[in-house]
């Protein structure tokens, strides 16, 4: 599974990162960001935890088809 922020929508909540640490983290400026391409099965349920409780909805958690399908 893939986890993307949409930086256009992160206002800075901070929701996400408190949440699920191990999925996201704040930048310099608190906005959210991550360093998983991948999320693990072990971190899918923080990944989706962090994407359920964003009020902006910026972060998507989904199976990506652009590589391997
Ligand atoms: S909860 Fe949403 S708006 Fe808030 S920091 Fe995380 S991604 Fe950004």
């Amino acid at each position: 599974m893939k986890v993307i922020v949409d930086r256009s929508r992160c206002t800075g909540h901070g929701r996400c990162y408190v949440l699920s640490p191990e999925v996201f983290e704040p930048d310099d400026d608190g906005y959210c960001t991550t360093n998983l391409a991948e999320v693990p099965a072990d971190l899918l349920g923080q990944a989706e935890r962090g994407a359920a409780n964003c009020p902006e909805e910026a972060i998507t958690v989904g199976a990506g088809t652009d590589s391997n399908g």
